[in-house]
């Protein structure tokens, strides 16, 4: 039996190795140590921050953030409802109320409904703690159109940044938008550390405090000394030396990916219906990192439906995945107030994401590609 295709499958080589066993010999095996701190600064470096803060998950920085900008009950965040549980949890642990925001046509938060959701909520008298946009699937959100529209409105912005790590958007890399930003090295995620995170800003004070509280909020004295709530969100040591490796490999990993997305783009290029998120009426996806591709299955033209193709690529080895159900068809926040224009449903709904994980092979591209065809009748 052939070897089953992975959506998005941690790529580790000897360079990852050579950097874990050089943190495992060096004795830095507890939490932190100098591995971190290199961790920390590369990657401060790589997306164009003063400063980072490398904690267990994305999600912690995202709780960090937030923490910061005063989200609490009584206030709003308003975010994408095309996201990852975990933008609305982080959202949810610090008692705030989350508002969601519908879809442009490349799945990022509609730039215009947001600013307007945003100015409605403030119409109301409502206090929002933040905006906090994602870049999904690899791909930044029109920072262009967003301008400094919140600014002049006064709403930090959080960047959940989460699955773009090597994306730029007019030649500032993700990461790099806003007030905070945070990163996810969760295992499916375009570089890993097996699970970790990162919180990046400008702000050197927002990343002091953010690592106090992340050290269970210990105060500077000679016995355990605690004036308020803390957590335990730091990276360890041996975690950070894979992501040293990871982030040396990320720029041939991102091109790997891209050339992925290209084979998908010429395999499936002449299927009616057939579209590539990202590329769809001529977008270009030249800046993202490529981490997942997604394809459409327009219903007028298809008759094969997203779960049908999944169910049949599954039943040969290959693993593909709806898009993220949106946050305000979830049961969980079924009663939470929402901005829909109907996008994000419409993307759930005919969105199938394929294999895109840097270490496939031509030849399993190309199998999924055969695959596809045949499960869409056109062979
Ligand atoms: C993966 C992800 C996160 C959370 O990251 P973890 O490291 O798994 O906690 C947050 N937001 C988005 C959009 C993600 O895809």
């Amino acid at each position: 039996m052939t070897d089953r295709i992975h959506l998005s499958k941690a790529h580790v080589t000897d360079v990852e190795e050579k950097y874990v066993l050089e943190a495992l010999r060096s004795g830095w095996v507890a939490p932190l140590g100098p591995m971190v701190d290199r961790f920390e600064r590369e990657v401060a470096d790589r997306c164009g921050v003063r400063g980072a803060l490398a904690l267990s998950s994305g999600t912690a920085a995202l709780h960090l953030a937030l923490l910061d900008v005063g989200a609490a009950p009584g206030t709003a965040v308003v975010l994408p409802t095309m996201t990852f549980a975990a933008s609305a949890n982080a959202v949810a642990y610090t008692g705030a109320e989350p508002i969601f925001v519908d879809s442009d046509i490349d799945g990022n938060v509609d730039i215009d409904l947001l600013v307007e959701t945003v100015g409605a909520l403030l119409a109301e008298g409502r206090t929002i703690a933040a905006v906090m946009t994602v870049d999904l699937f690899g791909r930044c959100c029109d920072y262009t159109a967003l301008g400094d529209r919140l600014e002049v409105l006064e709403v930090p912005l959080i960047e959940d940044a989460a699955e773009a790590l090597g994306a730029t958007h007019g030649d500032r890399p993700a990461g790099s938008f806003g007030r905070a930003a945070a990163l996810s090295f969760n295992g499916n995620k375009i570089m890993t550390t097996s699970g970790g995170g990162m919180l990046l800003s400008d702000d050197v004070n927002l990343l002091e405090r953010a690592r106090y509280l992340s050290t269970q909020a210990r105060q500077p004295a000679a016995w355990y000394e605690h004036t308020e709530v803390g957590y335990n969100y730091r990276l360890s040591n041996v975690l950070a030396a894979l992501g040293v490796g990871q982030l040396e490999r990320l720029a041939s990993m991102i091109a790997r990916r891209r050339e992925i997305r290209n084979r998908y783009a010429a395999g499936l290029a002449d299927l009616p219906g057939v579209t590539l998120l990202g590329r769809t009426d001529g977008l270009d996806d030249s800046e993202d990192n490529h981490w997942l591709t997604c394809i459409t299955l327009d219903p007028a033209q298809v008759s094969t439906d997203p779960t049908t193709l999944m169910g049949g690529l599954d039943s040969v080895g290959i693993e593909a995945r709806h898009l993220w159900k949106p946050m305000h068809l979830q049961p969980v926040h079924a009663s939470r107030r929402a901005a829909v224009n109907g996008v994000s449903e419409r993307l759930f709904a005919t969105g199938v994401t394929l294999p895109s994980g840097s270490e496939l092979a031509d030849e399993q591209i190309d199998r999924v590609i055969v695959e596809i065809r045949l499960l869409l009748g056109a062979a």
